[in-house]
């Protein structure tokens, strides 16, 4: 067997934050510790914490599953108490996350993946490989759970 690179999981997120970075106001900043926000953590705490969703509501807004929705909002907790405990800052950046989620499909390999809304901006443009063949015949290819989330998608060509 080949080793192949593995398609990105990406979880969907409607919130990106403009404020990024939070600290203890009177820390000597050299000795500051930080824990690293990912942006899919804080949209588990913002949807469960803050607007008080279902968890299974949650997941299926993130596109996840329950398992690791549960995950996620169990790391954003962890690190934020760690914070206001142990007085460290917090930065939000980075994770794998998107706007939203394309499903995808190869059409040299025939292989199919969830990829992001921002990505499929680079096959659209001829930038992106397939992860299994590197091909760039990559067309959207929507289950009839997920339907194609973009205008400007060939798809919709002629619409
Ligand atoms: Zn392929």
């Amino acid at each position: 067997m080949k080793s192949l690179a593995r398609p990105t999981k990406w979880r969907k997120v409607e919130f990106i934050p403009n404020i990024q970075y939070f600290a203890p106001s009177d820390t000597d900043a050299a000795s500051l510790k930080e824990n690293i926000l990912r942006i899919e953590e804080l949209e588990a705490i913002r949807l469960k914490d803050l607007e008080g969703m279902e968890q299974e509501d949650c997941a299926d807004k993130m596109e996840v599953s329950r398992q690791t929705f549960q995950r996620i909002l169990n790391a954003a907790r962890e690190k934020i108490a760690d914070s206001l405990i142990n007085g460290k800052a917090i930065r939000i950046e980075g994770g794998n996350y998107t706007r939203n989620i394309c499903p995808v499909k190869c059409q040299n390999c025939g292989k199919g993946w969830n990829e992001s809304y921002e990505n499929f901006e680079k096959i659209l443009n001829g930038e992106f490989n397939c992860p299994e063949c590197s091909s760039k015949r990559i067309v959207c290819f929507p289950s009839e759970k997920k339907k194609f989330c973009r205008r400007g998608c060939w798809r919709h060509e002629g619409e």
